[in-house]
């Protein structure tokens, strides 16, 4: 998994609110939980549960990817992760929290981060506000990224 060029000091500071998060939410901090989200928050290209496993191994050599898919579960409870929206099977996680959107390409499947300000205050339409308990809004785009794009320019 290719890094994301965070700082430790920054992979600190996660860290320490990831547990703030979990005593809020009465969870054990267990090296197990703190190693899936590092491995989360360290990657830059949301990875599934299995890369997730591959990452977290290296430390923890008898996890199993059972305890890695619950504990990702576990994550996506507390609102530590998310599963990236309209990516189907393999689910793919992201670490980032809020505050980012994300753009897929449906030709390769890279997901790339992305943050334009107006779109952190989208609005939930009252029809839907008054019916169901909104968690998070999110705004998703797809279709072809730059590099499957020159592919196809040196094909054609
Ligand atoms: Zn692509
Ligand atoms: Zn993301």
């Amino acid at each position: 998994m290719p890094e994301k060029n965070h700082n430790e000091s920054e992979l600190e500071v996660k860290l320490s609110e990831f547990e703030i998060l979990c005593k809020t939410k009465g969870l054990k901090i267990t090296p197990q939980r703190i190693a899936v989200y590092r491995a989360l928050i360290a990657s830059s290209c949301h990875p599934t549960a299995e890369e997730v496993y591959q990452q977290v191994r290296r430390d923890l050599s008898n996890i199993s990817l059972d305890t890695v898919n619950r504990t990702l579960h576990t994550l996506t409870e507390i609102g530590a992760a998310f599963v990236v929206e309209g990516t189907g099977q393999p689910r793919r996680y992201d670490g980032g929290g809020e505050g980012h959107q994300h753009f897929r390409c449906i030709k390769c499947g890279r997901i790339v981060d992305f943050h334009y300000e107006p779109f952190d205050n989208i609005t939930v339409p009252e029809l839907l506000d008054r019916q169901f308990a909104v968690l998070r809004k999110t705004v998703y785009f797809e279709g072809l990224c730059d590099v499957c794009m020159g592919t196809k320019q040196l094909i054609n």
